[in-house]
């Protein structure tokens, strides 16, 4: 067994704080990764907190994970000793259902492994996350990682990044298509520059002023102020795609609103109820659709880093030392952070 220091939660109200545990040895399909950079996704607050129920402690939280791999097994093939590699917020699934065998293994019909908060397969082992030393991971859930990008900002690739490149390219965005991006915090921004690579008129639809300075850099054509009734109204049926990235219930009916005819909204932030529910004259009126996008799968993750790789996309970063995660889980409530935190990991030795 490899001895790994990370931070962990030990309930839902607890701060995140130092925790050692035992993490596998490599086995022959697997590859071993010393962890350089850990983004903080929103995600990573809800479950440490139980919003979503379901959770179990201590949690190692972190799943937008980059580092160099330290050892391979035999019949490891895409990767060697020495390689930047990434893993993202899955680790195992079955192989054989039919999601699987269609490279979504996110929707692995016997239920995905996620990288903390979960068990490994067939076990009743608890997995641990990237807010920690090292990580012991199959080779299929693993990423390749381009060496052109800024390695501090690639992290946020492993999910952010994916989770907001599946649904633009499974709804086809491209040329020609007006395209809202709602809530610009780590997978916002992402969807912007992943929208604008792909070729779409992309609006930053926000409920914060400041953010929209930052709409050129970002790749936006344009900025909608969510609060902003009578902008809202001017925008009304004139997109031909909206991505919903906010994290909480909300009212969806004025963003549904903004869809064309026979047009598509994609959630992929609100896992909870909707707050006020969504009236059906907002789908029934213009044979709108709502739709849901969970991250993607591993050939599409590997498509996305190939992606970033060449366009040389990545995240916009603030780097924190582990220390801060608490504080950084404050701002992040706050909606104060442009636009991704990430930690990084060599403060971990500094801990000791
Ligand atoms: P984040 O960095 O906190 O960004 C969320 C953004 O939403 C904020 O920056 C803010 O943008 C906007 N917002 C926040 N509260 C709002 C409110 N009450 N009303 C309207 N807008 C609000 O979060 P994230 O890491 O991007 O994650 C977003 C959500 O996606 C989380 O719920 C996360 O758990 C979920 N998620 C889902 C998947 C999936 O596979 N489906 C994967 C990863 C994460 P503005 O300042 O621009 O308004
Ligand atoms: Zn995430
Ligand atoms: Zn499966």
């Amino acid at each position: 067994m490899i001895p790994v220091r990370g931070y962990a939660a030990q309930g839902p109200t607890s701060p995140l704080a130092p925790f050692s545990f035992e993490r596998r040895d490599p086995g022959p399909h697997d590859v071993q990764i010393e962890i350089l950079y850990c983004g903080i996704c929103h995600s990573d607050l809800h479950q440490t907190r139980n919003d979503w129920g379901g959770a179990t402690y201590p949690m190692v939280p972190g799943h937008e994970i980059v580092g160099r791999v330290t050892a391979v097994g035999a019949h490891v093939r895409k990767l060697a000793v020495g390689d930047l590699a990434g893993v993202g917020c899955m680790v195992d699934s079955c192989r054989e259902c039919s999601a699987c065998n269609d490279d979504l293994e996110q929707f692995c019909e016997h239920g995905a492994t996620f990288t903390y908060n979960s068990k490994e397969r067939g076990t009743e082992r608890p997995t641990f996350g990237g807010y920690s030393d090292h990580i012991v991971v199959e080779e299929r859930f693993v990423v390749v990682v381009p060496k052109s990008l800024d390695l501090k900002a690639v992290g946020p690739l492993l999910c952010a990044g994916i989770t907001t490149y599946s649904p633009l390219r499974h709804w086809k965005v491209g040329p020609g298509q007006k395209v809202g991006i709602v809530g610009l915090g780590g997978l916002g921004h992402m969807g912007i520059k992943f929208a604008k690579a792909l070729g779409a008129h992309v609006v930053m639809v926000t409920t914060s002023p400041d953010k929209g300075r930052d709409a050129q850099r970002l790749g936006a054509d344009e900025v909608l102020l969510s609060r902003d009734e009578a902008a809202m109204a001017a925008h009304a049926g004139s997109f031909d795609f909206v991505l919903n990235t906010i994290p909480v219930g909300h009212d969806l009916n004025p963003y549904a609103a903004l869809l064309k005819r026979d047009r598509t909204m994609v959630l992929v932030g609100v896992l909870t109820e909707l707050d006020p529910p969504l009236r059906g004259i907002a789908l029934i009126g213009r044979r709108r659709s709502l739709a849901g996008s969970l991250i993607g799968g591993m050939v599409e993750t590997q498509e996305m880093m190939d992606f970033c790789g060449e366009h040389g996309i990545v995240s916009d970063v603030e780097v924190v030392p582990i220390q801060s995660v608490n504080e950084a889980y404050e701002r992040l409530l706050r909606n104060d952070v442009k636009y991704r935190f990430v930690i990084d990991m060599a403060s971990l030795k500094q801990a000791a």
